[in-house]
């Protein structure tokens, strides 16, 4: 079944994502959407809607983020040299790996080796002084996920591409069984 949707200015389009988490359980309909208005998000929301295998729309809908995440911080924030950020050369003390010192995937020299929403989302102040800070609520197409979803690319530090996919995938509850040990590492560590 087809679907066509017109969208003819920003009115239509903000009912439209009100309508978004609706649209999701659209199985058997393929959706046409005809927009007068630019938006890059609608073009990936399109294309999103479409997917109808939920694992291949959520993995989309990752690498879709962290383009538009990279995109939009074009530049190196942190400039890391040494095995420290900036900030931490300016503290001239003995910290390494910035804000992934206590992550098990930051290597010597090689930094991350995998594409993490939720570690693109944070910046500390330094760091983006002169950039507008990216949230959550800020990426339109993100309204493709559920608040929960949202929650979970909000908070899952530490983890792989894949992990993070797997955790949208499984859900909230799973996430945060998985999470117990990282948080119990954390606090072992604040109280020692
Ligand atoms: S966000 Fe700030 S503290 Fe973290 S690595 Fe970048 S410059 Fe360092
Ligand atoms: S996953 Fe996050 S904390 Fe770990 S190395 Fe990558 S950016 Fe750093």
């Amino acid at each position: 079944m087809n679907r066509t949707i017109i969208i003819n200015n920003k009115n239509d389009y903000k009912s439209f994502l009100r309508k978004l988490f609706f649209y999701k359980y659209y199985h058997f309909t393929n959706f046409n959407i005809k927009n007068k208005i630019k938006s890059s998000n609608l073009i990936i929301i399109s294309k999103a809607l479409n997917i109808k295998n939920r694992r291949d729309r959520i993995t989309y809908l990752y690498d879709q983020t962290v383009n538009y995440l990279n995109n939009y911080y074009k530049e190196d924030l942190c400039k890391f040299t040494d095995d420290k950020c900036f900030v931490q050369k300016q503290r001239n003390d003995n910290s390494k790996f910035g804000c992934c010192f206590d992550c098990k995937l930051v290597k010597s020299g090689k930094g991350c080796p995998t594409s993490n929403v939720s570690c693109k989302l944070l910046y500390c102040k330094p760091a983006i002084k002169n950039i507008k800070k990216l949230k959550i609520k800020d990426i339109e197409f993100l309204r493709c996920f559920s608040i929960f979803q949202r929650f979970i690319l909000k908070f899952d530090f530490y983890s792989t591409r894949e992990q993070m996919i797997k955790d949208l995938y499984f859900g909230p509850i799973y996430w945060f069984i998985r999470s117990i040990p990282k948080g119990l590492r954390l606090l072992f560590k604040i109280h020692n």
